[in-house]
């Protein structure tokens, strides 16, 4: 799903059905056909429940509209259910790529969540991994080795760091799923990504090694100012139409602030 601008798509989200589970639930300007979809395709086998990644407006997005339109009951992490409860507070870029979900009264996650595919029962138990977002969970299925993976995952090389982001608390969490060993992670940016210790370890050694060319610069004595145009090149078009939310001295800062630092 995505807002699209002049024809073009914005930013694309995955949500995903496992049997009678919705998992995610798009951004606002997808809700009416996010409804549509569920109503149509799922007339045989209906969904029953859906569950939320984690608070942002690309993933909540639909969710109101499937509880009102079609009485699902919604569950979110439990530190994300006040914050839709009262309505999320978006930078105004974010509005503008997304628009704000409306609000809506979510129910806590609690340690497993269940999924009837075709007569089975997949159980999924529910893994914090803030980082991202510090109400962030990814789902856990260990007799098929899915890992629901939200936001965790997205690209093996991010460059840009949101300024309300933790790099190393994100890089625990994903030592903490590779240690659970999944063979496919079913990500909302990225598809399916099989493969997926390999994946994860990739990433987590981007982070590292990036920390540690960081931290060899400012041993010679280089300023912030000029370690991520070295690293990472210049800022790019995320900095400027995000105003500086994410960006490439968000990560340095973040990774020389670690705990390895
Ligand atoms: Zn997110």
């Amino acid at each position: 799903m995505a807002r699209s601008l002049l024809g073009r798509p914005l930013h694309e989200v995955s949500a995903y059905r496992i049997g009678d589970l919705l998992v995610d639930s798009g951004p606002p300007p997808t809700a009416r056909r996010l409804v549509e979809w569920c109503r149509d395709a799922t007339e045989y086998s209906p969904i029953a429940r859906v569950v939320l990644t984690h608070h942002h407006e690309d993933h909540v997005g639909g969710a109101a509209a499937l509880q009102e339109a079609l009485g699902l009951p919604v569950l979110a992490p439990a530190t994300a259910v006040p914050i839709l409860a009262e309505g999320l507070r978006m930078p105004l870029y974010r509005r503008v790529v997304w628009s704000s979900p409306a609000r809506f009264r979510a129910l806590p996650l609690g340690e497993e969540v269940v999924a009837r595919v075709q007569g089975d029962e997949l159980r999924f138990q529910v893994i914090p991994t803030p980082g991202h977002a510090f109400t962030h969970v990814c789902l856990w299925e260990p007799s098929r080795r899915w890992l629901v993976s939200g936001d965790l995952y997205v690209h093996p090389r991010v460059k840009y760091l949101r300024r309300i982001e933790d790099v190393w608390v994100h890089v625990e969490s994903l030592r903490r799923v590779r240690a659970l060993e999944p063979e496919i992670l079913i990500c909302a940016h990225a598809g399916l990504v099989r493969d997926a210790c390999a994946a994860i370890e990739r990433k987590i050694a981007w982070w590292r090694g990036l920390a540690e060319e960081a931290r060899a610069l400012r041993s010679k004595g280089w300023r912030l100012r000029r370690i991520p145009r070295r690293l990472l090149g210049r800022e790019g078009f995320l900095f400027y139409a995000s105003f500086g939310d994410f960006s490439k001295r968000n990560l340095v800062r973040n990774l020389l602030d670690g705990p390895q630092a």
